[in-house]
């Protein structure tokens, strides 16, 4: 198959959203973007396919929380996706309901699915959250910014990989391809795509997405005028991935991929915002957009004859929990009150919140946030005791010196809000270790308690139950302990949100939302995990998933389930 772009209708359709959205500058930009990338050259002798092992869809739902898919399948809810794992009504004979998977910490997009497609954890991989602070670089990694706006680095996912680029272990579609050289891999805009053949996006969802922070304001003025946010823009992200998805297929002189991905993330995008609340809106998001869009795609993969012995492996990152939209719940980068206030009060020069800064702009500290969670990490500040010299960020910093003074003045002012007053109260735990040269091993978390103590987090939830909370020192060595676990900062801090009943009580590192997540709640944490395949019963499907899952399966386990399905020969 020659490689080849088929930009040419999308782009239309694009542009009256972007009359509306009046973003002239991106539009120049992105209108230059194909849709599809081929991503490697097969030589022309060489197998198109590898058809002598079972066929996988892969279906990424963002943001979509265990409870309320299982609820919805059973209760009749998404007619096409029940079709789709060949379940007749509430009945499903031929797909297994995964009850115990538990997404990565923080449960956030990039570390989530960075965790499912390389089947590491974070301390591994090294993309700690959906910004984070690359030390041995001194540069900040963001591809999804929440502490600014910038819609750049998230168009870079598709156009130059830079997901891809964050990523130092292989990819489940790197050691698929180890095995099997001539295996065929779509992926359609999920961010990590390393070893793939294809690559495809519509030009209008990377446009969409790029303008992402512009939804959202336009949502907030929406609000203010009293109107609902307009979910048509956010559907039309799945929508049209979809529709990318069904042209591609239709080419009869091209193989169905052996391995097809197809990520729908308008439910998260959607949920942020919504004034009815994350429940609600993800409900009926999932009702009236995503499972026609499932229809859609499987009644093109019938037309091929591509679902009867295929596996349909049905996932997610995280859920949601439900915030106040207002200044007070969010802890943003703006104004004297704010976490980088804190610090600047506290004698520390935080990194501005912007992508790049010039390198005459020195700093010896970097906040980078992730809704409930946020990292903070510091330089070994005797090497730039001088303001206008940049500090040395390979070494590490100064446990007594450096971390210490800082992680005491978060627990001073979150118990008497002398420093920053409006951040009185709203952290719920002060998470340090002695830090350790980026190149080795880093030690776990340990809770600051105060006079520059800590306690080990098993000790400390012991004799400080948080009964929402799951998994949680589990997690979090997964993401801090390991080659790459400097990543999750020298302070990491975890807002009152996922231990709170009500969302008066939750705060949140971002700027203003409806509904957010990252803490290690069940609400956040709890994913769905559907494997189904109609040649085989649901109990035949359990005897051959569970070895691969384990008893307490987290997110890195969805990859070794997709490599133990795959490895198995075709019947
Ligand atoms: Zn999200």
């Amino acid at each position: 198959m020659p490689p080849t772009s088929r930009p040419a209708l999308r782009i239309i359709a694009c542009a009256a959203l972007l009359s509306s959205c009046a973003a002239t500058v991106k539009t120049a930009e992105l209108a230059l973007i194909d849709t599809e990338r081929d991503l490697r050259e097969r030589k022309d002798e060489a197998p198109t396919s590898s058809p002598s092992h079972p066929p996988i869809l892969f279906l990424p739902f963002d943001g979509v929380n265990r409870d309320l898919l299982y609820d919805m399948l059973r209760k009749g809810e998404l007619p096409k996706l029940t079709d789709l794992l060949s379940g007749e009504g509430k009945k499903f004979p031929h797909a297994y309901f995964d009850e115990h998977l538990v997404s990565t910490m923080p449960s956030s997009t990039m570390a989530a699915w960075t965790t499912t497609m390389t089947g590491v954890p974070p301390a591994e991989h090294g993309v700690a959250g959906n910004e984070f602070f690359i030390r041995e670089d001194g540069r900040l990694a963001a591809p999804a910014p929440v502490s600014f706006n910038d819609s750049k680095p998230t168009i870079e996912i598709y156009t130059d990989g830079y997901m891809n680029s964050l990523v130092k272990v292989p990819t489940v579609y790197e050691r698929m391809r180890k095995r099997e050289p001539n295996i065929l891999i779509w992926v359609a805009l999920h961010q990590l795509y390393s070893g793939a053949d294809r690559m495809l996006f519509a030009t209008s969802t990377v446009l969409a997405k790029a303008l992402e922070e512009g939804l959202v304001e336009a949502a907030d003025f929406a609000t203010l005028q009293g109107e609902k946010p307009d979910r048509r823009k956010f559907a039309m992200l799945d929508e049209d991935v979809v529709e990318k998805v069904k042209d591609a297929l239709e080419d009869e002189d091209d193989p169905v991929p052996d391995i097809l991905t197809v990520y729908l993330t308008g439910t998260d995008l959607y949920a942020h915002v919504a004034e009815e609340g994350p429940d609600d809106a993800r409900r009926a998001y999932l009702r009236e957009v995503a499972d026609p869009a499932i229809g859609i795609l499987a009644s093109q993969l019938r037309e091929r004859d591509a679902l009867k012995d295929r596996w349909v492996v049905v996932t997610s990152d995280h859920g949601h929990t439900p915030v106040r939209h207002d200044t007070k719940h969010a802890l943003w980068t703006e104004g004297k009150d704010s976490p980088p206030g804190l610090m600047k009060k506290a004698g520390y020069r935080p990194r501005p919140f912007q992508m790049k800064v010039d390198d005459d702009v020195t700093f010896d500290a970097v906040l980078c946030e992730g809704g409930a969670t946020a990292y903070v990490y510091l330089a070994d500040r005797s090497t730039c005791t001088d303001p206008k010299l940049a500090c040395d960020w390979k070494k590490p910093p100064r446990y007594e010196e450096d971390v210490l003074p800082l992680a005491e003045a978060f627990f001073k002012n979150n118990a008497d809000g002398k420093l920053a007053p409006r951040l009185k109260g709203t952290i719920d735990l002060i998470l340090t270790r002695r830090p350790k040269p980026y190149q080795e091993v880093d030690l776990p978390f340990e809770v600051y308690i105060g006079d520059g103590k800590t306690m080990p987090m098993g000790a400390f939830l012991q004799q400080h139950p948080h009964p929402t909370y799951i998994a949680t020192e589990a997690r979090l060595r997964d993401l801090a302990a390991g080659v790459r676990g400097e990543r999750a900062g020298d302070i990491m801090l975890l807002a009152h949100n996922g231990d709170r009943e009500i969302p008066d009580e939750r705060y949140y590192f971002a700027s203003k939302y409806r509904s957010w997540h990252g803490s290690p709640s069940r609400q956040d944490s709890e994913i769905p995990l559907i494997i189904a395949n109609q040649r085989f019963t649901a109990d035949e499907i359990r005897a051959q998933v569970t070895p691969l899952l384990g008893a307490a399966p987290r997110q890195q386990k969805v990859a070794d389930v997709l490599l133990g399905l795959r490895a198995a020969r075709r019947q």
